[in-house]
């Protein structure tokens, strides 16, 4: 681990243990990692108490490299300009594309898939139903209890795809009575969004109906402009096979966008759509993009990997860069993982993603989007 910081220029002081008189001084560092595979959690615990006040800054426990490696890119970001901080958060609970890929070697940014929520002037916004809403869902029930009010909530879907849906039935706040669920999507060509969502829970998949969920969700159609309390929004058709929408939002603290399945075709080649229509639905894209401040952008594969994989109705990391480069995007974070992908994995594909903005000359900051990230706008 210390090899490992070293090599990308840290000032590593590294302690063998947390014996007395070798401990860390928390005044003097920027963060400690602790290397879990050989530190024992109580003597971490005891220093901890030892010291006797709060922490101010972040101790990292780290099982392995890649955990390391993710903490050292995460660090460099503060070198990257970042928008101001507000009361507005965008927090990630799913990041994942496809299917939940759990494991050691996906730890670090997360296993669940798509769910992000939005925290924006009095709203909650949810952004699709992977299985990260269900940890969304466990964590709202907390707040709840704590404000002692009903929860209003309003859940987005892209498109009915299993890795925007599956979570749902397993969406705890959805539970209670006084809850209140809006769902709002687009219907897909055959079926409504109503019907494809109470399909996963007919009795052959899940022992509950959605219309036995006691909060009563409504499902409706978005309009391409929408309202949420005082928040403005624009859903538009992104490049997917069947019918998937993107996001756009103005909060009074600047706009975020979600464009969690979308393939950029780079070369203007045909993908699911004729080469015209994919063209002229990217050049539409990029307007409506245009100066966001955050973009939450699909990039399950690389520029290699796509050429394989053409249609499918994903983009390269190299061009969710280029085309929010062209966009003049302030914030790009890359989103959809493939399930494939390793922490490791990812924390090279950022350092690639930063090094071609840089290159391009763009000011525009890169991030992998990560189970628990905050983003304050
Ligand atoms: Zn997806
Ligand atoms: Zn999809």
């Amino acid at each position: 681990m210390e090899g490992t910081l070293l090599g990308r220029g840290w000032q590593v002081a590294a302690v063998e243990g947390l014996i007395e008189g070798d401990r860390p001084d928390p005044a003097h560092v920027h963060a400690i990692l602790v290397d879990a595979a050989s530190v024992d959690t109580n003597s971490v615990s005891a220093w901890l108490n030892a010291e006797g006040k709060k922490l101010e800054i972040p101790l990292v426990m780290a099982p392995d490299l890649a955990h390391a490696e993710g903490l050292a890119v995460e660090l460099e970001a503060e070198e990257i300009p970042e928008v101001s901080g507000g009361r507005n958060i965008v927090r990630f609970w799913g990041v994942r594309g496809s299917i939940p890929s759990p494991g050691p070697d996906t730890a670090f940014y997360g296993g669940n898939t798509s769910c992000v929520e939005l925290c924006v002037d009095g709203q909650l916004i949810i952004l699709d139903a992977g299985s990260g809403i269900r940890t969304l869902g466990m964590n709202l029930m907390g707040r709840a209890a704590a404000s002692k009010q009903p929860l209003e909530m309003y859940l987005l879907i892209s498109h009915t795809h299993w890795d925007h849906i599956q979570g749902l039935p397993f969406f705890v706040p959805a539970y209670v009575p006084t809850n209140k669920l809006h769902v709002l999507g687009y219907s897909a060509v055959r079926h409504h969004l109503a019907e494809i969502l109470a399909m996963q829970m007919e009795p052959t998949y899940f022992p509950i109906s959605m219309d036995d969920m006691p909060s009563h969700p409504d499902v409706h159609e978005v309009d391409d402009h929408f309202e949420i309390g005082p928040v403005k929004a624009i859903a538009f058709f992104t490049n997917h096979p069947g019918r998937c929408a993107g996001f756009r939002f103005e909060t009074s603290s600047g706009s975020v966008a979600y464009v969690s399945d979308n393939e950029i075709n780079h070369d203007g080649q045909a993908t699911h759509l004729p080469r015209e229509t994919a063209a002229h639905l990217m050049q539409r894209m990029v307007d409506t993009l245009h100066g966001v401040r955050v973009l939450i952008h699909d990039a399950q594969y690389t520029r290699a990997e796509y050429q394989s994989k053409v249609g499918w109705g994903h983009s390269a990391v190299e061009d969710a860069v280029e085309m929010a480069g062209a966009a003049g995007v302030e914030r790009l974070v890359l989103f959809h993982h493939d399930p494939m992908r390793t922490d490791a994995d990812l924390n090279r594909i950022v350092r690639t993603a930063r090094e071609l903005a840089a290159k391009h000359g763009w000011s525009m900051r890169v991030d992998a989007a990560r189970e628990g990230m905050e983003i304050h706008l």
